[in-house]
This record gives C-alpha cells, structure tokens and sequence, in this order.
C-alpha cells in the first residue's frame, strides 16, 4: 500500500509522472527508533551518501547529531547545509578534501599511512584511524572489515599510526571501524557493537587516548525487497550491557536505515506489449533513476496505482492477470527494474510505485546516461 499523502503527492506531478517523493515523518521515526535503540549519549552521524538531497538534509539535521561523509563534494554540502559534528570517510582523499576538511574542522577518519603523513602538512585535525580489524567478515551485502579491502589500515599499523599522527602535531581522537552494510541481523551487529567497544577501548588505554571516540560506523539493514527487518529491540537487548569507558563517545553513522524507506519512486507506464510471449510494462524512467535492482539482481517490488484517465481516442494498452517485465525507457536491455511479477491489471496511463526506494537509489544511478529526464523530487 502506498500511503495516501504520498499516492496524493505523486498523483500530483507532472505527467508522465516521474517522482522520487521523501516523507520527513518517516526519516524522523527512523532516527528516533535507532536513537532509542543506542545508549544515551550515542551520537548519530547520518552518512549522507545514502541520499545527500537538499531537502532529506535539511529535514534530517535537526534530529541527528552531524554528517558523514565521504568526498570533498559532500563535505561541502554539509557545511553549507550547518552540520555541527562532520566526519570525513574515504579511502581516497585528495590533498585539497584534507584542507577542505580541517579548514571545516571536520573529524578525518583516515584510512591509511600515506593519508596521515599528508594530513599533518595542514595542521591540528582531529582523526580517527580507521582500523580494518582481524575479526571475522559479518553478515550483510558489503563487508568492509575482517577481510581484504581498499579501506582503513590493518590493525598491526596501528602503533605506526600513532606515532606519525603525534609526531605531525595531529590529535588522535579515537578509532573508527565500519564494517559492513546492509546487516539484517541485529544481534550480529551488536556483538559487533560490543567487541569493537572493548577492542577500542583497549586500544584506547594503550596509545593513551582520553575521552575516545568510538565509532563502529553504519551498516544497519534494510530488507527493500522482503519482509525481513533489523530488530532493534533485539539489537538494544544486545547493548544493554554495553561496557562503555568513561568520557568515552559512540558514533553510529547509518544511512541505508534512515532513508530506504522514507522513500517512494513513481514512475508512469508509458506502454504495455508482448513480444515472444512475454509481456512488458515500459515505464518513463528505470534504472538509470533507480539503479539498485540491475546492480544487485534482483526485482523491486512496486504497486500499481490506476490512473483511469486516457487521453487518447483510441485503445489503451493494458494487460491483467499475467507475469510482466518493468523496463525503463532505456535502449539497453538491462534496463529492467522488475522481472516476471504477477500483476492483477496495468495499463498505459498507470502509475508503478516502488517502495524503499530513498537509499542509494538516485544516488549510486547513471543520471545522464542517454540525456533523459531527470525525476522530480518532491519531499511531504
Ligand atoms: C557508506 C558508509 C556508511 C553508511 O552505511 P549504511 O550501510 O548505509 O548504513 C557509514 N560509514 C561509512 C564510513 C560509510 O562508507
């Protein structure tokens, strides 16, 4: 079901409708629930790659406590949009996003040697290594630590880094050690929750570390497809003995869970047809709006809202009770975000709406490919 405030902000744009519509009550409920779910005090960094738009920022900001971020681009974007508490990821910083970020007095979460050493050429910034530490991967579709990759310093560098962080004057704040995305099992994440806390805080002790900041990063699910979900009684169950030293501060940075469902793509049919037995619903945008289903493989689930309307004086195109492909409007035969999915009745004119669609949908998409249109974002 689409809620009726959105299927009446969707019904609203311009045809043929093509619409990213962001609802602020559901990114609020998303915060407040991970909030409630986290040990007071645990400040909440939302990673804005997940949807860095304007106006999912601006209805953000006041409920989190600051930004993650991960490129010089972005890193502007949240100093313009007033982020109190930034901190900078990446694995791949330029000397200019280095300046850009102690000049914004952002947290550098720097993620190798070379970074550091080129880190203390612009002053006093305040960092947390990012450790790839020699824990097992945990579940979830992008695992980041525990196995090889092109992120953090192996936990064996670690008193290197140290020792080049003090000596070029930098202050070493903590540690950071994200690990994962898209984690639906939330007693995984907070036994991860709770061993990266010990292991920092013993880290902590040992490189002489006051006050740390202990950030395990974000990662928090989303089932987009499925009826799967990140408990978060669960996972607050799994904190409640959460060990925390003193003066210490815990980050979270989750993007996927504050806006994958905050979020609805509407997109119009603008044919139906069969060809070799199969039926096809064409729509007005695909996946270079919505990339997800083409990259991951898989077929987002949508609901068809009738438009009765037809403006035309001839016969509507329209199929009912039979498997259809969605495919956008594309010349590429991948550009399919639906494959084989039972549907009661569509028709040209309809509007298909895919829930879950506010994470990585827009942003992760080929927008110019083809020079078509770009969506319209509406947020209610
Ligand atoms: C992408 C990213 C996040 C957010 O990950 P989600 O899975 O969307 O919660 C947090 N921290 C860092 C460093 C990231 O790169």
């Amino acid at each position: 079901m689409v809620p009726p405030h959105v299927a009446a902000a969707i019904l609203a744009a311009d045809r043929p409708v093509c619409v990213y519509v962001y609802d602020r009550a559901v990114l609020h409920a998303n915060v407040a629930a991970l909030r409630a779910a986290l040990p007071a005090g645990t400040r909440i960094a939302y990673a804005m790659k997940a949807n860095g738009d304007d106006r999912v920022l601006a209805a953000l900001l006041p409920h989190v406590d600051g930004l993650e971020v991960a490129s010089g681009g972005e890193l502007a974007a949240a100093v313009a949009a007033g982020s109190r508490f930034t901190l900078f990821s990446g694995p791949g910083k330029t000397d200019a996003d280095l300046r850009a970020a102690v000049a914004a007095g952002a947290v550098v979460n720097v993620e190798s040697l070379h970074e550091l050493r080129r880190l203390t050429v612009y002053g006093a910034a305040r960092v947390c290594l990012r450790i790839n530490r020699a824990h097992p991967a945990l579940p979830g579709t992008h695992a980041m630590a525990g196995v090889a990759t092109q992120f953090g310093l192996d936990e064996a560098l670690l008193p290197e880094a140290v020792g080049i962080a003090r000596a070029g004057g930098l202050d070493v704040a903590g540690f950071h050690l994200h690990a994962v995305s898209n984690n639906l099992d939330a007693v995984a994440h907070a036994a991860y929750v709770r061993d990266a806390v010990a292991w920092a805080a013993g880290a902590a002790q040992r490189w002489g570390v006051p006050a740390p900041i202990i950030n395990v990063g974000g990662g928090f699910g989303v089932d987009i497809a499925g009826a799967g979900r990140f408990d978060l009684d669960a996972f607050a169950a799994g904190l409640s003995d959460l060990d925390l030293p003193d003066g210490a501060t815990l980050v979270v940075e989750p993007g996927r869970f504050v806006t994958a469902a905050a979020g609805w793509y509407a997109t119009e049919v603008l044919d139906v047809k069969q060809t070799h037995g199969r039926w096809f619903v064409v729509v007005r945008g695909g996946t270079h709006h919505f990339r997800l289903p083409a990259s991951w493989g898989y077929s987002h689930p949508f609901t068809v809202l009738p438009v009765d309307a037809w403006p035309y004086p001839f016969q509507r195109p329209q199929v009912s009770d039979a498997a259809v492909d969605v495919a956008g409007e594309q010349c590429n035969p991948r550009d399919v975000l639906a494959r084989d999915v039972p549907v009661a009745s569509v028709r040209a004119g309809d509007v298909l709406v895919f829930a879950n669609t506010g994470a990585y949908g827009w942003e992760v998409a080929h927008h110019d490919f083809l020079r078509l249109t770009h969506p319209r974002f509406v947020i209610v």
